[in-house]
């Protein structure tokens, strides 16, 4: 398929599954290269190359959208670390990364890249200043990734209903097709108390293209709303859970506690963000996640923090894809003492309960 062919994102969902590698900011910041807590994607200008070998990472893993890393990128975030200047020229800079990467894929055709923006966190309800400013960011960044051919958008991890709207008015305007996201807190609630549904079943009314969940909650607190979404919603769903064991008890991240015994606690009052690896789903859990989505008419799919190459390939293998990563899927049969290779010695075979 040559380049000018490329399928449109609503062709390729009607298709089949579409996978999403969202996470940067977790993943990125674990590779060494952005501060925790403060969480500003400074690596497009820093460490453009770091930025640049995840995307590869995720689009051998089989993610078929390049998201451009500008989550936190906004002038909010950028005035909270005086860096107000570098504003646009980080935002160019990360698209341009993800451009390079969407068009140069990996023996199949081209990825669609994605503009991104995202909880602005100084959206208050009722306060219409905060509201217009809000606007204003997403029109700018908006218009970058236009400037920067962006094949999509997609506006994430909204915990007001209301600003999820004006992000999708504002996404709309271009034309292009758009993906929103919600990701509502503890309360399962969003936070100007519209239901999740209501708030998903309104997105589409205004237009979204693609509707659904990311980010905040794990597959067991993320599942029992995506299928009351899907049932309720004739658009495409999208579903892209963070992959840590959230509970009923703890639907989100944020407070999630560590149950692992684990003796050497954070130094912050919750495992939130840096200590929460011992809660970490293993592949098959991320695996079971996705298939058990995709099987409920879920085609649009990934994880969101946590996320990482090996488990982006399992979310494309459940659902049936084959990916450049496949090649390296796990292969028990050769290993040394687990596996059943005719060529292991029976004592050392022999020995594996002792290991
Ligand atoms: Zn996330």
């Amino acid at each position: 398929m040559t380049k000018d062919k490329k399928r449109n994102l609503i062709d390729r969902l009607n298709s089949g599954p579409v996978i999403c590698a969202e996470g940067f900011l977790f993943e990125i910041e674990k590779r060494g290269y952005m501060s925790s807590g403060e969480f500003v994607p400074m690596v497009s200008l820093e460490n453009p190359e770091a930025l640049l070998n995840l995307h590869r990472d995720f689009q051998h893993a089989g993610s078929d959208i390049v998201q451009a890393f500008t989550y936190n990128g906004h002038r909010e975030k950028m005035r909270v670390i005086g860096k107000e200047e570098l504003l646009e020229p980080l935002n160019r800079a990360a698209l341009q990364i993800a451009k390079d990467v969407a068009t140069s894929p990996i023996g199949k055709e081209p990825n669609l890249m994605a503009g991104n923006i995202s909880n602005s966190n100084i959206w208050k309800q009722e306060d219409k200043k905060s509201q217009l400013e809000v606007e204003k960011m997403f029109q700018e960044m908006v218009g970058w990734a236009v400037d920067e051919g962006a094949d999509i958008l997609i506006g994430e991890t909204f915990y007001y209903a209301e600003e999820a709207y004006t992000a999708l008015k504002v996404m709309k305007e271009t034309g292009l097709p758009s993906v929103i996201t919600i990701a509502p807190y503890g309360q399962n609630i969003m936070r100007d108390n519209v239901s999740i549904l209501d708030t998903c079943k309104e997105l589409e009314q205004k237009g979204g293209d693609v509707v659904g969940m990311n980010c905040h909650r794990g597959p067991n607190t993320m599942i029992p709303y995506l299928k009351e979404i899907r049932k309720a919603l004739k658009c495409h769903v999208a579903g892209l859970p963070i992959t840590y064991r959230t509970t009923e008890a703890n639907p989100t991240f944020f407070n999630l506690p560590d149950n692992n015994g684990c003796t050497c606690h954070s130094p912050h009052e919750t495992t939130f963000p840096t200590a929460l690896d011992p809660m970490q789903c293993s592949r098959y859990e991320i695996g079971k996640f996705a298939k058990e989505a995709y099987d409920l008419g879920i085609n649009y799919l990934g994880v969101c923090c946590g996320a990482n190459p090996m488990l982006i390939r399992e979310v494309a293998e459940a659902v049936g894809l084959k990916v450049p990563a496949s090649k390296y899927r796990e292969n028990m049969e050769n290993h040394y003492m687990f596996g059943k290779n005719k060529r292991i010695p029976k004592h050392i075979k022999d020995y594996r309960a002792k290991a």
